[in-house]
């Protein structure tokens, strides 16, 4: 269980990935996404999620150099991960957007790159690419991103690798119950993304109550039931209170009741498509 920010969980390969990072979807590349991701670093942040297809890699790395400078890091203090746009999947097209990440990124390995979406006929050509990467011992681990039970099932019988993570929509509505304990039991690590239903869950009575109770915000609710749940979690903001508030989880716990309750609000809702079904 994590103590503070900068505490890791350690992924099947030995590589440790911190339980809390800043995710930088829809921040837009330029200013905008250099301060957000300097802010958490400032803040004691190690963990920054971004994907080509989201367009800020550049401010992203812009923002890593920076900060290392001024914090007086290293880059082996920072967590890195990025993503391989649909599009671009396939066997040589992934060597060559991995290498376009990291040119953009201005970094020579990451620390993690997942495959965004299980792309029908693609993804074990993708996979392979990703192993490749791997075994060349220029990433520190591979995963997925919004992969389904059968498409992870699919995916074990024809890899050398199991994945290190599988990063799928995770929230109070959305509990993915069968999804947790597959993954659990093959030791792939569930990493939350939308883990505030971005942004739909704030005005619920019953985080609200628990929230209150212990003198905290429904966002820092959510996270800290991220973390009580073994789950690696991403939450977005670009307002440094705010990314500050997501990383202050560290001070309460919540009881067996709060975890309960807040199970109860399951719907299998999603806010995003569902990985069956998706049409990008
Ligand atoms: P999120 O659930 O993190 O919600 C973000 C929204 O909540 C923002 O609009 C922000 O303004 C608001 N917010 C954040 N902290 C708050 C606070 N303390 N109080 C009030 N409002 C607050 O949604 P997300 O950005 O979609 O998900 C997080 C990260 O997950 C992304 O940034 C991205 O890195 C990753 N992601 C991955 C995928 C994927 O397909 N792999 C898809 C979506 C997102």
């Amino acid at each position: 269980m994590a103590n503070n920010l900068q505490d890791t969980v350690k992924l099947n390969n030995g590589i440790e990935i911190p339980w809390i990072g800043l995710g930088v979807f829809k921040v837009q590349d330029g200013e905008e996404v250099v301060s957000a991701v300097k802010a958490a670093i400032k803040n004691g942040y190690r963990s920054i999620d971004t994907a080509a297809v989201y367009g800020n890699e550049e401010g992203v790395g812009k923002a890593i150099g920076e900060s290392l400078k001024e914090n007086g890091l290293s880059r082996e203090e920072l967590f890195i991960t990025s993503k391989v746009w649909n599009a671009d999947q396939g066997y040589e097209s992934t060597l060559a957007a991995y290498k376009n990440s990291l040119n953009k990124l201005g970094l020579d390995y990451l620390d993690l790159y997942l495959i965004h979406w299980p792309v029908k006929g693609k993804y074990k050509e993708t996979w392979r690419a990703l192993e490749t990467i791997y075994n060349e011992k220029m990433v520190r681990s591979i995963g997925v991103s919004n992969f389904h039970v059968h498409h992870l099932e699919d995916l074990l019988q024809d890899s050398e690798i199991i994945p290190a993570i599988d990063q799928v929509e995770f929230h109070p509505r959305l509990a993915q119950k069968d999804l947790r304990k597959f993954c659990k039991d093959k030791g792939i690590q569930f990493e939350a993304w939308a883990p505030l239903m971005q942004g739909h869950l704030f005005d619920n009575a019953i985080l609200k109550s628990i929230a209150e109770k212990h003198g905290k915000s429904i966002a820092q609710v959510i996270i800290r039931w991220d973390l009580q749940n073994g789950v690696v979690t991403i939450p977005k903001s670009i307002k440094e209170h705010r990314i500050i508030e997501n990383s202050s989880v560290f001070d309460f716990n919540l009881t067996r009741e709060d975890l309960e309750q807040i199970d109860s609000l399951n719907e299998d809702r999603r806010v995003g498509s569902d990985p069956d079904n998706f049409n990008f």
